[in-house]
């Protein structure tokens, strides 16, 4: 029966854990981190997680800035904006909350970004670097998947890890992370043929779509750790994971689930870059 990592819980112990790092930089009267937030429009969505964002801020004690534009704005606006949140001696993280509407170039604008304030890992220098294996500004997600992994103490060193989604945001960061730590890895995606035979021989099983159920319990070898990083909201009001977890829960031995799972993790790590990104200006 598979064991539940609850990311909600992990979570809580990092911010617990930073807001004694941001205390300790108040009591001494030094200067606090600063995070400026883009958001476009008032996609539920996008609205829930910048919210969330901004709670988490709050908690920890870092200064949290939503700047929010109508989804008619131009990309000409949201190039000034960034260039001044870039100049703001204030602000050490910037992030720009995806998806963007349709008339906006996306890249371009994630390319405009400081390298050193770039807390979601999306400038193409970061990207590089972590191909690279530099230090650099590394996706939330992704550094939220590897905590869980971390917590439970397991090793990919030799383990076959099949990744099902390859976004730069999500799929393609975890895979490198993944190989960075020695496992061999696997990337599926829309267009892989037969899913399932490579999904039932991961030891480390990485959902990230964004169709409820996608893998089921025949998906699944027993005893694989199964991460579950989709969230989409089903008919019934709620949001429910990539993975069917009643079904796959008995049969992996470990299962994050949705939410509570890697959702949280992403934001503690939001909180963790936006704090080395403060370290890296100030030092
Ligand atoms: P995305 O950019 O839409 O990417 C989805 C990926 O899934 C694509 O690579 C796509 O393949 C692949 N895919 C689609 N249908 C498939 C199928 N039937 N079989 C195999 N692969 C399929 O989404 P994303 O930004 O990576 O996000 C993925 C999910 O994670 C979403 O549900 C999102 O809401 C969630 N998410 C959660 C967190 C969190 O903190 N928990 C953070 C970010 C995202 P192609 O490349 O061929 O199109």
């Amino acid at each position: 029966m598979g064991e539940i990592i609850w990311g909600n819980e992990l979570a809580k112990q990092y911010r617990a854990t930073f807001k004694t790092e941001v205390d300790e930089l108040r009591s001494q009267k030094k200067r606090i981190p600063g995070l400026g937030v883009i958001l476009v429009g008032d996609n539920p969505a996008s609205v829930s997680y910048v919210s969330n964002k901004q709670k988490a801020c709050h908690e920890v004690g870092i200064k949290g800035e939503v700047i929010n534009y109508p989804d008619t704005i131009s990309e000409d606006i949201l190039s000034k904006k960034i260039i001044e949140l870039n100049n703001d001696d204030n602000v050490d993280g910037i992030l720009i909350q995806l998806p963007l509407p349709k008339h906006i170039n996306e890249s371009r604008l994630l390319g405009l970004i400081d390298v050193k304030k770039d807390v979601d890992g999306l400038h193409p220098l970061n990207i590089a670097r972590l191909q690279l294996k530099q230090n650099c500004l590394v996706p939330c997600t992704p550094m939220g998947v590897m905590e869980i992994l971390k917590s439970i103490k397991y090793d990919l060193e030799g383990k076959y890890v099949v990744i099902v989604g390859r976004s730069n945001l999500v799929g393609r960061p975890i895979a490198q992370l993944m190989l960075n730590a020695n496992a061999t890895v696997t990337i599926c995606h829309s267009k892989t043929k037969d899913l399932k035979a490579f999904c039932q021989r991961a030891d480390v099983l990485v959902a990230a779509v964004g169709k409820i159920a996608l893998i089921k319990a025949d998906y699944v070898k027993p005893g694989a750790v199964v991460i579950d990083v989709g969230v989409s909201r089903g008919e019934d009001g709620k949001l429910h994971g990539d993975v069917d977890f009643d079904a796959v829960k008995p049969i992996a031995s470990y299962i994050t689930p949705v939410p509570k799972g890697v959702g949280p993790m992403t934001i503690a790590m939001l909180m963790k870059n936006t704090l080395l990104a403060y370290h890296m200006r100030e030092s």
